[in-house]
């Protein structure tokens, strides 16, 4: 596959933007080719969800993404017998279709979702690659270009909401981490436009603010946080304004937390 770094050649591709940070997009392609299912790990606003749109548009198969949350059933997944007009019809949920269908599905915090989706996803996990679906005893093979990825962040640490490993184990993983400066800069200025003077400083400002990670604050600054801050001061906010809209108070309630933020951004502007 040829590298597709440039947003400019990305946007006339009709791709959504992603700056490459390792050799992710080699690996999703491989997994993808090879029938492998892709998990995620990264901490929230680093990209995962820009990737897979990303890939998707790459490789040309629809996308079905679903956030998942603690209410989350395999019956939301597969789908459900709906009633109208007197009459029951069958209706397929996101998984389903995607399978029907031939496309990434994309469970985005999958970790959320309830325990009975393993049901459905460990079929579809190995190399059997089926979805039973138990109501109507169907039981769909996937095609080829079905793919299944799954994401979530480990660094909310909470024991009984990690993969169980006989669900891990079923996927290839990569992590994701923010991305090193230049990129993460090359990232602000492509999703915003703003100069290169104020991303770097920008993106300077945040990395001091993940050093504070693990101490004051519960999650880090992250770069989906960076772009809001870019896009408010593109839009002419005053930047010392922008930052603590974007970068302080999303990130903490305590307010001595936020004064001691508050004091970095008025120092770097
Ligand atoms: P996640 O799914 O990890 O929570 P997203 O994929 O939604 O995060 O990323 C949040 C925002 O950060 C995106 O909308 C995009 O503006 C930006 N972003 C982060 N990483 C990248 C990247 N590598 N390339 C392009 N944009 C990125």
């Amino acid at each position: 596959m040829n590298d597709i770094t440039a947003p400019g050649l990305q946007a006339v591709l009709d791709i959504p933007f992603y700056q490459p940070v390792g050799n992710e997009c080699a690996l999703f392609e491989y997994a993808f080719r090879n029938r492998l299912p892709l998990l995620i790990k990264g901490p929230t606003g680093c990209g995962k969800t820009r990737f897979v749109a990303h890939m998707a548009a790459r490789l040309a198969r629809p996308l079905i993404t679903v956030a998942c949350h603690d209410d989350l059933t395999a019956a939301d997944l597969v789908g459900r017998h709906l009633i109208g007009d007197g009459q029951t019809i069958w209706s397929d949920g996101p998984l389903t279709r995607a399978v029907r269908q031939g496309g990434i599905c994309y469970l985005d915090e999958v970790v959320e979702a309830r325990k009975d989706t393993t049901v459905v996803l460990h079929p579809l996990t190995d190399d059997r690659r089926i979805l039973p679906i138990e109501r109507t005893g169907e039981e769909l093979q996937a095609p080829d270009d079905f793919m299944l990825v799954v994401s979530y962040n480990p660094g909310y640490q909470n024991l009984l909401k990690s993969l169980k490993p006989s669900t891990r184990q079923r996927f290839v993983a990569i992590n994701f981490g923010f991305p090193p400066a230049d990129l993460e800069q090359k990232i602000v200025m492509a999703e915003t436009g703003i100069d290169a003077m104020r991303a770097k400083q920008l993106v300077t400002l945040v990395g001091h603010f993940r050093q504070l990670k693990d101490h004051d604050l519960e999650e880090a600054a992250s770069t989906r946080l960076l772009v809001y801050a870019a896009s408010l001061m593109q839009a002419g906010c005053d930047p010392v304004e922008a930052c603590e809209a974007a970068l302080v108070e999303p990130l903490t309630d305590d307010a001595d937390t936020a004064t001691a933020l508050l004091e970095v951004i008025k120092a770097t502007f």
